[in-house]
């Protein structure tokens, strides 16, 4: 029986079977109910691995969620916004995601369980840093392997790209982090995190104005813009302290 499943590539009903078979003789089950609930585990089996595939080829850097976000902590956050972003509708509009403020306020929590929540919705998803992405993009020598890398960036359905303004770009990797924004522009959504203002995103893109005013034009047409100006949640337990010493 095994053999003959495994054949059919119905891998997960052949581990599940003798469980399944064992209930149905309890329960009686007919004919019908009981090849139901072979092909549903199956099924199940199936989605439960396609996700977990996504997850990890998402490469999120924890699996935080909005659950565990303290709103409370941080009232500059919309929990409303947030909410209805995770509800994957900017997924359909390819509407971006831009999180700014300093350190610690929770930017890489929220985009990353964002990402999240469209990878548990069925969507494909990566994480990078800005860094990371600059790195890999700069040029190489052979066309075809630069292009195999831009498709990496290309293809996810959502792109978190991370710490944007810890480093600055040479202008050769600002030219394609500007290739990027446009190839994925009203196509799949980008989410951003930075603790730098738009205004300084001249100097961050090699110090090119025209380049960068035409990138934030793209990435800020369909986009929500969310400003975190707020303490920073790493430092939340020293404020505690600080309160107890005091009083
Ligand atoms: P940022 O990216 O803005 O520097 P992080 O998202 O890395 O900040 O947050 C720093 C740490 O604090 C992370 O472990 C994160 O999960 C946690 N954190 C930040 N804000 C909150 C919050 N409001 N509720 C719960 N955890 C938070
Ligand atoms: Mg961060």
């Amino acid at each position: 029986m095994n053999e003959l499943l495994k054949g059919l590539g119905l891998t997960q009903l052949a581990q599940q079977l003798p469980g399944l078979l064992d209930t149905a003789r309890q329960q009686q089950l007919s004919y019908e109910a009981f090849l139901r609930q072979a092909l549903e585990s199956e099924v199940q089996g199936r989605q439960r691995r396609a996700l977990e595939r996504r997850v990890r080829a998402a490469h999120l850097p924890s699996r935080s969620r909005l659950e565990s976000f303290d709103f409370s902590f941080q009232p500059a956050v919309s929990e409303r916004l947030i909410r209805e972003l995770a509800g994957l509708s900017f997924v359909e509009t390819a509407t971006n995601v831009v999180f700014l403020g300093p350190p610690g306020v929770g930017k890489t929590h929220l985009a990353s369980a964002l990402a999240l929540a469209a990878v548990e919705g069925g969507h494909s998803a990566l994480f990078t840093t800005l860094s990371q992405l600059a790195e890999t993009l700069e040029a190489t020598p052979h066309p075809s392997l630069w292009r195999q890398k831009f498709r990496r960036y290309l293809q996810p359905r959502v792109l978190v790209i991370d710490e944007v303004g810890y480093t600055r770009l040479t202008a050769e990797q600002a030219r394609r982090f500007f290739d990027l924004v446009t190839a994925r522009y009203e196509r799949g959504p980008i989410i951003l995190t930075s603790n730098t203002s738009f205004t300084e995103w001249g100097t961050l893109l090699g110090g090119d104005e025209v380049l960068a005013t035409a990138l934030l034009d793209r990435l800020l047409h369909h986009a929500e813009v969310i400003s975190i100006n707020g303490r920073s949640y790493r430092m939340k337990d020293r404020f505690a302290g600080d309160k107890s010493l005091a009083g």
